[in-house]
């Protein structure tokens, strides 16, 4: 293949260019941003999680409060009904007498044990109530944080969008004007070498390998015709002379 000197060079230019868009790509996958807002997606589904089972707790406790308040209410009153009646004076049999009198003292236990209960019921409701409270107060907290990180992350999304819309246009004013061939050995190499296709030899040196010409590989590249394509004898890029290059 052969491009002269000066194309060989533009090509360097572009090689440089796609290695800015390959860096501005892994600064756009890497954004510390993306991993706080999953971390804290996740901590605002744990909150979320928390918050439904306490809801659900205070749900049931106030079916069995209501149910408790019921109770107590047909207990008061049916003890009202027999406190009515042993007012009355009606009955006078005292058997039936102290049957009555049985009776509201049993229903006044039963109430004081349903009232007992109820009270407990209302003190568990309240932890609950302040366990929600809790929970809200760290969901307003962590969605104003995951705000910021959004914020944070979509102003360095729009930072590297402005760099890589300016590395293409740069990309744009060189590289079609460059042999089709050339481009095409370019990026064929780029895409099997780590993104590097072309590489500047420099005092001796392949700068997409590192290595060092051995003297033999160093003669054939002086040797070679300055619109020669060479390649790295070690890792095959296209290998661009310039001043350079200890030749
Ligand atoms: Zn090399």
């Amino acid at each position: 293949m052969k491009a002269d000197p000066a194309t060989q060079l533009r090509l360097l230019d572009v090689q440089a260019i796609d290695s800015s868009l390959d860096r501005l790509a892994a600064r756009r996958r890497n954004l510390p941003e993306h991993a706080e807002i999953d971390k804290l997606d996740a901590q605002l589904a744990a909150l979320n999680d928390d918050l439904v089972r306490v809801s659900t707790q205070l749900r049931d406790l106030g079916r069995s409060q209501q149910k408790l308040e019921t109770e107590v209410d047909l207990v008061r009153s049916r003890a009202a009904r027999d406190r009515e009646r042993l007012d009355s004076g009606r009955i006078t049999n005292a058997r039936e007498l102290e049957n009555l009198q049985a009776e509201i003292a049993s229903l006044a236990r039963r109430q004081g044990v349903l009232e007992d209960e109820l009270l407990e019921l209302m003190e568990t409701a309240e932890g609950l109530e302040a366990r929600a409270g809790v929970i809200r107060a760290d969901q307003e907290r962590v969605d104003a944080e995951r705000a910021t990180s959004v914020a944070s992350r979509d102003a360095a999304l729009a930072e590297i969008d402005n760099e890589v819309a300016a590395r293409r246009a740069e990309r744009e004013a060189i590289a079609p004007a460059l042999p089709a061939d050339l481009v095409a050995l370019y990026e064929r190499l780029r895409a099997s070498s780590a993104g590097v296709g072309a590489a500047r030899l420099v005092r001796r040196r392949c700068e997409g390998c590192h290595l060092e010409l051995s003297g033999g590989d160093l003669r054939e590249v002086a040797a070679a015709p300055v619109d020669a394509v060479v390649r790295c004898e070690e890792c095959r890029r296209i290998l661009v002379r310039t001043a350079e290059s200890g030749l």
